[in-house]
């Protein structure tokens, strides 16, 4: 298919790449051009500015926040104004629920297609085109693209046709996973500071009670302090939280977990941690209980 790909982050690049090696036509764009480069090299096209990326069948986004793809997708010059009549829209990033809705709307009135598809997966699964996809919108439209899912992941599930059902799935996910990251923290301060190993107790957890990628790859980073370079980075990690928190607001569901662990993200980036993984909330347990090495 001939796509153009919005956003060449930790996660874009990889998942760009993706489709290149899968055969498709990408042109790509960043707001910043040199993270083009190993693409170009890859075999993508560039393109010189949004417009650009929008010529083909479907134009991917995979940018940080709302701010980012509010710019991308509905300024002058931007995505709506520029794709053709009966192209789509496939917006990959997280975001919040109500902007999943806008841009439905959006380019239903232009005349074009919207797929909402996030992921689960962080940049070493988008490298090898590994990632959980999660797909909403009409079905024929999300079933043409396909193709383009198992180039980038190695399962998609579809959500039905309402596609802001792949934002709110993606939010009641993340804060899934920053639970498993502060439990982990409390747990692994705890036994540390009794003088257990905190790589042996990950390992016999998340190789029995635990099984799975959130408690090993979470338990490891957490247990080695292990939070740079960052895959997923904390004002991210934050960003989830918050909008995971709204999303409960408007609909009224009382989520104090949520609320704890925005108040952790808020400590880690008062205290320097905006280059960290979001996986440094769980290192905040180990400081609190004065471990020389927590963050
Ligand atoms: P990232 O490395 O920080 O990349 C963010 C991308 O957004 C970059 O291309 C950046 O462009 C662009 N961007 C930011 N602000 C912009 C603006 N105002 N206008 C235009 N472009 C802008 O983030 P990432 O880790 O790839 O994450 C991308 C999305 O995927 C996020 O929604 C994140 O929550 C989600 N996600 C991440 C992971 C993960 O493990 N990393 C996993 C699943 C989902 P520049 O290069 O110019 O800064």
């Amino acid at each position: 298919m001939k796509i153009g790909f919005i956003g060449l982050g930790r996660m874009g690049s990889a998942m760009a790449a993706s489709l290149v090696r899968a055969g498709h036509d990408v042109t790509v764009f960043n707001r910043s051009p040199e993270k083009s480069r190993t693409l170009i090299e890859l075999g993508a096209h560039r393109a010189s500015n949004i417009a650009d990326a929008c010529r083909g069948d479907v134009v991917i986004t995979m940018l940080a926040d709302d701010e980012a793809l509010v710019h991308v997708a509905l300024a002058d010059g931007g995505i709506r104004s520029s794709l053709r009549t009966g192209a789509i829209h496939l917006s990959m990033s997280t975001v919040s629920v109500a902007l999943a809705k806008d841009l439905a709307l959006a380019h239903e009135r232009a005349g074009q297609r919207f797929v909402a598809a996030t992921v689960f997966g962080r940049p070493d699964l988008a490298a090898v085109g590994k990632l959980f996809i999660v797909a909403a919108g009409d079905p024929a439209t999300v079933e043409e693209c396909k193709p383009l899912f198992d180039a980038m992941g190695q399962k998609t599930y579809s959500m039905g046709a309402d596609s802001a059902a792949a934002n709110i799935v993606k939010l009641a996910g993340n804060f899934l996973l920053a639970s498993a990251i502060e439990a982990l923290g409390e747990a692994i301060a705890l036994v540390g500071k009794a003088g257990v190993d905190r790589q042996a107790f990950v390992d016999l957890l998340s190789s029995t009670i635990f099984p799975g990628p959130a408690y090993k790859t979470y338990g490891g980073l957490i247990a080695e302090s292990r939070f740079q370079p960052a895959g997923f980075a904390a004002p991210l990690g934050y960003k989830d939280i918050r909008l995971a928190l709204q999303a409960a607001e408007n609909l009224g569901v009382p989520m104090p977990l949520g609320t704890l662990l925005r108040d952790r993200f808020v400590r880690l980036l008062a205290q320097g941690g905006r280059s960290l993984d979001w996986a440094a909330i769980g290192g905040l347990a180990g400081q609190d209980a004065g471990a020389r090495r927590a963050l």
